[in-house]
C-alpha cells in the first residue's frame, strides 16, 4: 500500500522552488502598426536602420527603435 501514502507527481513540482512556471509567448503585436485605408495599407513609421518591418514606437516627443535603439526627436524647430 506504498501508493496511497505517495503524493501525486504535479503536487511535488508546485512545491519545487526554483523553476517558474512556463508562460507561453505573447502574441507579436505588430499588426497593430498596419491599418487598411481605402483598399491601401497603412503602415506605421518604420526604422531606417533596420529597414522595414521593425517598428518605432511611439512617445509624445519623440520616436523610438526598441531594437537598435535608434531615435528620432519630433523636430520644434522646422514650425
Ligand atoms: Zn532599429
Amino acid at each position: 500500500m506504498a501508493e496511497e501514502t505517495e503524493k501525486p507527481r504535479a503536487e511535488k513540482v508546485k512545491e519545487r522552488k526554483g523553476k517558474k512556471p512556463h508562460k507561453n509567448k505573447p502574441t507579436s503585436a505588430k499588426y497593430k502598426h498596419y491599418s487598411i485605408e481605402g483598399g491601401k495599407i497603412k503602415r506605421g513609421k518604420t526604422c531606417p536602420r533596420c529597414g522595414p518591418g521593425i517598428f518605432l514606437m511611439q512617445a509624445k516627443d519623440r520616436i523610438y527603435c526598441g531594437k537598435c535603439h535608434y531615435t528620432e526627436f519630433a523636430s520644434e524647430s522646422k514650425k
